[in-house]
């Protein structure tokens, strides 16, 4: 389905943006990974991606929190493949504190990776998305850019600016071959809420068990983990050509959370 098409998914050697990636590498793309991790377990990564999908796979190990990594990852990835046809930002992190205490690092590093990454990473794909008349960007927003929960200022506010950004590129390239959608999906198990689960447990004083049910799990009425298969079956679809006039969209993948 997407034979001949090239991809960059940033934040992809772990959780939603890894299962995007294989997606789009079983759809036929080629596929530039990025993110951190032991070197060695990324390249066993790429080679068993590349070998079982048949596309090209790459990695580069840009820091996406520094824009000029981002402008060189995007870069890379028009070398390698001569093309981004699809660019995934992905890329995120949580912090989770009430604002009076929140970290002033915290906060300016998750803008940096949530929000300002995917504008310089836009930016930057978007000339050569022009030239060739089809594009598809995909920003990896969260319910959080829909709605709010306490203790998430930082990550609220950079995913809520990341749909204003989506609809504003949407609305820029409407006229093209080019859509900009941003999917919001509820809880998914990855290590970014394996993190969440072990320091919502201290804010609220509560084991783990009890915080999945009573505090995670408490907004999503599904009372279910969203798999990642699901969000990247989403995403899959939302680059083919059925998909080409839903743009500037946020498509909740939530089990009911934004429903109330
Ligand atoms: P994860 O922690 O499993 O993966 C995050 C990825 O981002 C990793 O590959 C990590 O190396 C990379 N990354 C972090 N900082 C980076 C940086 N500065 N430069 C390059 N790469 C960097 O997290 P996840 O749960 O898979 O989250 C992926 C995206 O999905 C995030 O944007 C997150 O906000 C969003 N999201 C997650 C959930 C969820 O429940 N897990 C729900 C909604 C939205």
């Amino acid at each position: 389905m997407l034979a001949g098409k090239s991809a960059l998914v940033t934040g992809s050697t772990s959780g939603i943006g890894l299962g995007l990636a294989r997606a789009l590498a079983r759809a036929g793309a080629n596929v530039m990974l990025n993110g951190f991790g032991d070197a060695a377990a990324i390249e066993a990564l790429r080679r068993d991606l590349a070998a079982e999908t048949g596309v090209r796979v790459a990695y580069h190990a840009a820091d996406v929190s520094r824009p000029e990594a981002v402008a060189a990852l995007v870069e890379a990835a028009e070398a390698a493949f001569g093309a981004v046809d699809i660019l995934v930002n992905n890329a995120g992190l949580q912090h989770v504190a009430p604002v009076d205490e929140f970290p002033e690092e915290k906060w300016t590093l998750i803008q940096d990776v949530v929000l300002n990454s995917a504008f310089h990473a836009t930016k930057a794909a978007l000339p050569g998305m022009k030239r060739r008349n089809w594009g598809r960007i995909l920003n990896l927003v969260s319910v959080h850019g829909l709605i709010a929960s306490p203790y998430k200022s930082a990550y609220t506010a950079a995913k809520h600016g990341l749909v204003g950004l989506t609809k504003t590129v949407a609305l820029e390239v409407a006229e093209t071959g080019i859509t900009c959608n941003a999917i919001c999906p509820g809880y998914v198990r990855t290590p970014l809420v394996e993190g969440q689960i072990a320091s919502q447990a201290q804010v609220h004083k509560l084991p783990p068990d009890r915080v999945i049910r009573e505090v995670i799990l408490a907004a999503q009425p599904s009372k279910r983990f969203v798999e990642i298969e699901e969000v990247a079956a989403l995403a899959v679809f939302l680059c083919g050509e059925n998909a080409r006039s839903i743009t500037g969209s946020s498509i909740p993948i939530d089990g009911g959370w934004t429903a109330r």
